[in-house]
């Protein structure tokens, strides 16, 4: 029974997650994952309205996935909200696409295959970036220590006990040395 029980649970979140990747790809193109070597999208939009998943893709993630949970509860949305509407005012939903999406020493980084000249996107790409640096990557907090082993913004709760400072004494830091001309 238990069995049975665990089996619904787990289809009926692989609908609810089929149901939200679709619709993020809907509204936002560029979370499409795309074969790296081909270039092809893994899925067909010729019917924008109901985009089928090209085999062997079936919507169990989307680029979004590569962003931390607490990033992606701060702000992910919004992001690509702001994204989606720069690229409009650009004429360039349906070309854009995010190329890697990921966590570099304690910061997000956004690669996409370029924008047209004086598109918003980049500045947008920019304040998202530095906002990730000072978001607890685990909860989406605002981060009050940093973890230097592993360089991670993260809150009070999320903070593991050793091996962390507090953010600002981090980011003074990082000021003293751009004072001093080195990079
Ligand atoms: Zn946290």
């Amino acid at each position: 029974m238990d069995n049975l029980v665990r089996r619904f649970r787990k289809w009926r979140e692989r609908r609810r997650q089929i149901k939200t990747n679709n619709e993020l790809c809907q509204r936002y193109p560029f979370l499409i994952p795309w074969h790296r070597f081909t270039g092809e999208l893994s899925v067909d939009r010729s019917d924008w309205k109901h985009p089928r998943a090209i085999p062997p893709y079936d919507w169990s993630y989307t680029e979004l996935d590569n962003m931390p949970d607490g990033w992606r509860n701060r702000f992910g949305i919004q992001m690509c909200e702001e994204i989606r509407d720069a690229l409009i005012e650009d004429d360039d939903l349906e070309r854009y696409r995010v190329v890697q999406l990921k966590e570099k020493y304690g910061s997000m980084r956004w690669y996409d295959n370029g924008t047209k000249i004086g598109s918003r996107v980049p500045m947008i790409i920019d304040k998202y970036s530095r906002l990730s640096e000072r978001t607890c990557i685990h909860c989406g907090k605002p981060a009050t220590q940093i973890t230097l082993r592993w360089i991670s913004p993260y809150c009070d709760d999320c903070c593991p006990e050793f091996g962390a400072i507090p953010i600002e004494e981090y980011f003074m830091e990082d000021e003293k040395k751009d004072d001093a001309g080195t990079d």
